[in-house]
């Protein structure tokens, strides 16, 4: 076993820390304030490489594995989780990646890290969430074209995406629920597309999302993923086994960037005549902290090194994100009221990551549907 970052590992954490500090930090509260996408950070991240790092060199990418992106997603979160979201504008290029036909490869993956174009994976609708299974939105044959009607809800870049994968029902007649579904490229310019920016969220306020609405949607043949119907529900659990991994590590740097900010403030904010940081009470608090964020941080990068070597596991991948998103909810908690009043004022950075971390207990599946696959996992067939 080998704990250690290679040094490329360390130069890319290193890179993204530089540009997250150099790049973020500034922009971050007015982004969050005003609800809005931070564009020219996306396209600066671009141009470095960050966005979309895991396509390969052939499209365009910078080829980095699982665990890279997981390194870089950190980083960015650490500084702020809602600007940290312009790396989810390759949201569901994995689709494409991992199942697309080669023309779909050639003509979809290339402009996402180029900056040419933002991209989102549309599956949850307005009744169906975690079972994703009551997906109603329906794509019919007519000729060489699929005819799209239906609605999509919560989708991050929703509203600015060039493109979309969206998960669709082709064969509703089809004998196992798994045969039901195929996810359809969706280009938003499309007549009869809608998208809807939902404002007002609690967290992530700089990263976009939508509610998206499809009245005879036509695409052509072509835009089915992987050209063959039926495989829908098995390309999105690839897709949820990647982004959940990516997801514990937004977890990770929501509670190590929570975890610095309350450190930072223990040592100057003054009580009773020392720094309350001198309180032992406060000090097996940061103790605590720092041990749960190491923790997630371990098992969030055994889940990212098993994926890049082929060995995709489901149970530890759910243990990763639960753990992972717990940890930023608690230390972000913590770490607020290690700030006291002051937390609790939106002019410190503390009162922001308390509210962005809660996400991640939310999407790519809640945390309750990521104790039901350990649990099944566990318990097999009873
Ligand atoms: C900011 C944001 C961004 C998002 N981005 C995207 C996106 O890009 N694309 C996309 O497709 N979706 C996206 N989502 C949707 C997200 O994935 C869903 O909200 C999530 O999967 C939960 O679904 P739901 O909201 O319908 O909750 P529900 O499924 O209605 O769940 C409600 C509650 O019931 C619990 N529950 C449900 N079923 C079970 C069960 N079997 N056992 C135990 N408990 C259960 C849940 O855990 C939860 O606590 C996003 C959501 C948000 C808020």
């Amino acid at each position: 076993m080998n704990f250690e970052l290679s040094k490329e590992e360390t130069d890319i954490k290193m890179a993204a820390r530089e540009f997250a500090e150099g790049e973020i930090r500034e922009i971050a509260k007015e982004h969050d304030q005003k609800e809005e996408f931070p564009k020219k950070l996306w396209k600066k991240a671009c141009e470095l490489g960050f966005v979309g790092g895991f396509i390969k060199e052939e499209y365009e990418g910078a080829g980095l594995s699982f665990f890279e992106t997981c390194l870089i997603m950190e980083e960015f979160w650490r500084v702020d989780p809602g600007c940290g979201c312009v790396l989810l504008a390759a949201f569901g290029a994995e689709y494409l990646q991992n199942y697309g036909t080669p023309e779909q490869k050639k003509k979809y993956l290339p402009p996402i890290p180029a900056g040419e174009a933002i991209m989102g994976a549309a599956i949850t609708e307005p009744d169906a969430g975690s079972d994703i299974f009551g997906a109603r939105t329906e794509a019919v044959k007519e000729g060489n074209e699929y005819v799209i009607n239906g609605s999509k809800i919560f989708i991050t870049n929703g509203s600015i995406a060039k493109y979309l994968a969206v998960f669709c029902v082709t064969n509703p007649d089809a004998k196992s629920r798994y045969n039901r579904h195929s996810i359809l490229m969706v280009e938003t310019d499309r007549p009869g597309f809608e998208a809807s920016k939902i404002r007002g969220k609690m967290g992530i306020r700089a990263s976009d999302t939508a509610e998206l609405s499809f009245n005879n949607v036509r695409v052509p043949r072509e835009n089915l993923v992987g050209g063959k119907e039926g495989n829908g529900f098995a390309q999105t659990m690839e897709l949820f086994n990647i982004n959940r991994v990516v997801a514990a590590a937004q977890g990770v740097g929501v509670a190590q960037g929570a975890l610095e900010l309350a450190i930072g403030h223990v040592k100057k904010r003054e009580a009773f005549g020392q720094a309350v940081g001198k309180f032992q009470a406060i000090q097996f608090k940061l103790a605590e902290m720092a041990t749960k964020v190491e923790a997630a941080r371990v098992l969030t990068y055994q889940a990212a090194w098993l994926l890049d070597n082929g060995r995709t596991d489901p149970k530890l991948i759910a243990m990763a994100k639960w753990m992972a998103g717990e940890t930023g909810v608690r230390v972000t908690d913590d770490a607020l009221q290690l700030h006291g009043g002051y937390g609790f004022i939106n002019e410190y950075d503390i009162e922001r990551f308390y509210r962005d971390a809660k996400i991640v207990e939310i999407y790519e599946a809640t945390k309750e549907m990521e104790k039901n696959t350990i649990a099944r996992q566990l318990l097999g067939k009873i």
